[in-house]
C-alpha cells in the first residue's frame, strides 16, 4: 500500500530517515551545550559529538577532521567557496571557469564576483550534458584562479568526468571547486581521487535534515585558504563563525552513516526501480530521455514528452505525484530550463521535459502506479481530453 502522492521529486529535498531523527533527539535536550564552552560538561558532551561527527565525515569523502567545515546547507557552501577563494586569491588573477547547467547557487554566486570586478566563463555542454574537456583546457588562462564545476546535476542526474577535471586544474596550478551537493551519499565521491580542494554537500538530498551542511577545504597540496565571509567568535577556522548546529551535524553524520551502510544495497534497488521507471515511460510513443544514458546519478531521470506542455502533465498529476520541471528554487519561474537549453533543447523541449527522482524509499509499487498514471494522462493531452484538477477541460 501506498498513499498518493507519490513522492518523485527526492532531488528537490528527501524525507529525513527516522533513524536520523532518532540519533538527534537527546542533542535537542539532553546534551544541548555549546560545543564552544569549554569551561563545563555541556560544552565538552557537544563538542564531542561535534568531533566525532567531523571525523567520520571527513572519512566518507577521504578527507581529514579539520578539512571540514560545517555549514547551513551547500549554497551557503557554496557562496562562502566561491567568494572566498576569489577575495583571497584576487592578486593572482579574477577569472573563474564554471559551466552554464551549475546550480543556481554557484550561477548566482559567479554573478555577484562579476560585479565585484571578477571575471567568468560559463562553458558551454554537449547534447549529453557533459562538459568537454578541450572547451575546459581552451578557456584556462594565466589569471584563472578557479574552476567551478558540479559532480552531478540536480535537473539530469548527470556525471561529470570530475576526476579528468580535477587533473586539468591541478596541472594548471588552479584550485578545483565542485558542488557534491546531488553526489555525496548517493555515489563514491573521494576528494583524494577526484583531485578536489572544494566540495560542497547537504544532508536533506540525502535523508538528513534541513540546514546542515558542510564545505570540505584542503589543507595541504595545495593548502587553501578562504577570505572570510561570516564573522563573529572565529569558529570553524574563522571561515564561518556561529554557534553550530549540533543536532543537524549528529543527524548529518548519521544520514552518510546509512548511506555508508547501506549503499550497494539501495543503489540496487533504485537503479532498477529508475530503470523500470524510465522503460515504462519510454514505451509512450514521442518520448526520450535528456542527459547521458550513462554517466547519470542512480535515481534521477529527465523525460521529454513531444507535443505535450510538462506543467500541463505535471497538473494533471499533481494529485497523484510530486514531480518537478527543473530544480526547485526556479520551478517558480515560468522560464525553461537553463540546463535544458544549455543541452541544445529548444524552448518547447524544455517545457516538455520533466524530472522524476527517486530515494530510498520510493516502492516498486509507486513506481508501476506512476507508469500507469502517466500513461493514461499523456494520451489524454494528446487526444486534447485533458482536465485539470477543478476538472475544467484544456
Ligand atoms: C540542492 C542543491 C543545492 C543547494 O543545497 P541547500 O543545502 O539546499 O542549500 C546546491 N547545489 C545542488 C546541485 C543542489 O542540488
Amino acid at each position: 500500500m501506498f498513499t498518493t502522492p507519490v513522492y518523485l521529486d527526492n532531488n528537490a529535498t528527501t524525507a529525513t530517515d527516522p533513524r536520523v531523527v532518532e540519533c538527534m533527539l537527546p542533542y535537542f535536550t539532553k546534551f544541548f551545550g555549546n560545543p564552544a564552552s569549554r569551561h563545563h560538561a555541556f560544552g565538552w558532551e557537544a563538542a564531542e559529538a561535534v568531533d566525532i561527527a567531523r571525523m567520520q565525515i571527513a572519512h566518507t569523502i577521504g578527507a581529514e577532521q579539520k578539512e571540514i567545515i560545517f555549514t547551513s546547507g551547500a549554497t551557503e557552501s557554496n557562496n562562502l567557496a566561491i567568494k572566498g577563494v576569489f577575495e583571497m586569491y584576487a592578486h593572482k588573477g579574477q577569472h573563474i571557469i564554471t559551466c552554464c547547467t551549475e546550480h543556481k547557487a554557484v550561477l548566482d554566486t559567479c554573478k555577484s564576483v562579476e560585479k565585484k570586478g571578477g571575471t567568468v566563463t560559463y562553458l558551454p555542454v554537449k547534447t549529453d550534458g557533459l562538459v568537454d574537456l578541450n572547451d575546459l583546457e581552451k578557456a584556462i588562462q594565466p589569471t584563472t584562479i578557479l574552476i567551478a564545476i558540479m559532480y552531478a546535476n540536480n535537473e539530469t542526474g548527470v556525471i561529470q568526468p570530475i576526476a579528468e577535471i580535477g587533473e586539468i586544474a591541478k596541472k594548471h596550478g588552479i584550485l578545483f571547486f565542485c558542488d557534491g551537493a546531488q553526489a555525496v551519499g548517493k555515489i563514491p565521491v573521494n576528494v583524494m581521487n577526484d583531485h578536489i580542494d572544494l566540495l560542497s554537500f547537504t544532508a536533506h538530498k540525502i535523508n538528513g535534515p534541513k540546514g546542515i551542511g558542510a564545505l570540505f577545504v584542503r589543507r595541504k597540496n595545495p593548502r587553501v585558504t578562504l577570505a572570510e565571509q561570516i564573522n563573529g567568535g572565529g569558529h570553524e577556522r574563522g571561515i564561518r563563525s556561529g554557534t553550530l548546529n549540533v543536532p543537524g551535524i549528529v543527524g548529518f553524520e548519521k544520514a552518510l552513516e546509512l548511506y555508508r551502510f547501506e549503499m550497494k544495497e539501495n543503489t540496487q534497488r533504485i537503479t532498477y526501480l529508475k530503470n523500470k521507471l524510465e522503460t515504462g515511460i519510454c514505451k509512450i510513443p514521442g518520448t526520450r530521455i535528456n542527459g547521458h544514458i550513462q554517466h547519470r546519478l542512480p535515481n534521477t531521470t529527465n523525460i521529454q514528452f513531444d507535443d505535450i506542455k510538462g506543467e500541463r502533465l505535471m497538473t494533471a498529476l499533481i494529485q497523484d505525484m510530486a514531480i518537478s520541471a527543473g530544480a526547485a528554487c526556479t520551478s517558480a519561474s515560468p522560464g525553461p530550463s537553463h540546463v535544458l537549453t544549455a543541452m541544445g533543447l529548444s524552448d518547447e523541449e524544455a517545457h516538455a521535459s520533466l524530472r522524476f527522482s527517486l530515494g530510498k524509499f520510493t516502492t516498486e509499487e509507486e513506481i508501476d502506479f506512476a507508469i500507469s498514471r502517466i500513461t493514461e494522462e499523456t494520451q489524454k493531452l494528446r487526444m486534447g481530453l485533458g482536465k485539470n484538477v477543478a476538472g475544467i477541460q484544456y
